[in-house]
């Protein structure tokens, strides 16, 4: 039986590139109908743009709220369910990296990682989970990384954004799950995209070494694992956090 999301309405943040619009391009595959997030409307008009040149029949659309404005995620969720009726999936995927040394962090990189990687996190699932407990179903994919089980050398808020995303996972699964909203994260590995292309060579060569598949993770083999957590085939696993990592032993 192949996978299917067909009539289901998904909501990607951070689905302009890397790992974001792989899970696009999974979900359309799937049928779904995709919502692009980006963080500027441009970007999320030009992933729009190279998703139709890739699925011409496509059913989606782009937008860019600030996800960490309740009123405008709030506004942007409601402008979707007049286009598509519905919200079955949420996948907060949009998040930065750091790699500063503890003694170099400033105010600003610290609020800029608590409000992307964690509060923009809560505020789209709380204006999800509004429409999905109305229709009494829904699913919400949160993207975390295997750092947020063993740390990492610099850049502490990283991992410590990320724990706390499994912990909203959990959560969130516990606090849903009786209204039929299943709430699970990936946490991918050393995965290939801009992210990891932005930092040292010297912090991505010894995590390569520990990995028993022997390769660098791909966009696509994190976009496989959301789709599986997306759809009916994980319709009983809520408040779980997916390594997809090779197997890195970190
Ligand atoms: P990326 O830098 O290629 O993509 C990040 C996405 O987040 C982009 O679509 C970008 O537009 C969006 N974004 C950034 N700032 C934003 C903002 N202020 N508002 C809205 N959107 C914003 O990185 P990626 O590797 O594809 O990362 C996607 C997710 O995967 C992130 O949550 C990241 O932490 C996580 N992750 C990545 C790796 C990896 O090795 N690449 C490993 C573990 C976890």
């Amino acid at each position: 039986m192949d996978i299917t999301l067909k009539d289901k309405v998904a909501i990607v943040t951070g689905g302009t590139r890397g790992i974001g619009f792989a899970i696009v391009k999974k979900f359309v595959e799937a049928q779904a109908k995709v919502v692009i997030w980006g963080s500027r409307m441009e970007t999320a008009e030009a992933a729009l743009v190279k998703l139709r040149e890739a699925f011409p029949d496509c059913d989606a659309m782009a937008m860019a709220p600030s996800l960490t404005d309740q009123k405008q995620v709030r506004e942007a969720m409601e402008e979707v369910v007049r286009k598509y009726g519905r919200i079955d999936i949420l996948a907060n995927n949009a998040g930065i990296s750091q790699s500063i040394p503890l003694e170099n962090y400033t105010d600003e990189d610290l609020d800029r990682i608590i409000d992307l990687n964690i509060k923009a996190v809560f505020v789209c699932s709380k204006a999800a989970a509004a429409h999905m407990k109305e229709a009494g179903e829904g699913c919400i994919i949160n993207t975390s990384s295997v750092v947020s089980f063993y740390g990492q050398g610099l850049g502490c808020m990283y991992p410590a954004s990320k724990s706390a995303v499994n912990g909203l996972t959990r959560s969130l699964s516990r606090e849903l799950g009786p209204h039929g909203i299943r709430v699970n994260a990936v946490a991918p590995g050393v995965t290939r995209t801009d992210m990891v292309a932005a930092l040292p060579e010297s912090m991505v060569a010894p995590l390569l070494e520990r990995i028993p598949l022997a390769r660098m993770g791909e966009a696509e083999d994190i976009a496989k694992a959301a789709l599986f957590l997306a759809s009916d085939m994980a319709s009983y696993i809520t408040g779980a956090v997916i390594p997809v990592d090779g197997g890195a032993i970190l």
